[in-house]
């Protein structure tokens, strides 16, 4: 079976806890969601919000938020795609 990416980041879906599905399109948490909408017409990111390390979609469902190496990532999908390789301790 394919792992399922997400519609906005391409992230591998590995944890499925964060993920919202919306008329077939899956997003790996409901930050790339919003930003998949925001698209185009006007940037989302508040100054004061923390945006992913690796998609750069703000972050402002912070239940979602993984820290890894330091950064942070939009959720647990993200993080592992941007740090695919290394060992992760399931959040
Ligand atoms: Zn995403
Ligand atoms: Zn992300
Ligand atoms: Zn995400």
């Amino acid at each position: 079976m394919p792992i399922a990416s997400c519609h906005y980041c391409q992230a591998s879906i590995v944890d499925y806890s964060s993920v919202v599905d919306v008329r077939g399109e899956m997003f790996c948490c409901r930050n790339c969601l919003v930003a998949s909408h925001a698209r185009g017409t006007r940037p989302v990111t508040p100054p004061d919000l923390p945006a992913c390390a690796r998609c750069s979609c703000g972050i402002f469902e912070t239940d979602a938020l993984v820290e890894r190496q330091a950064k942070r990532f939009c959720c647990y999908n993200c993080a592992a795609t941007a740090i695919r390789g290394s060992r992760l301790v399931a959040a």
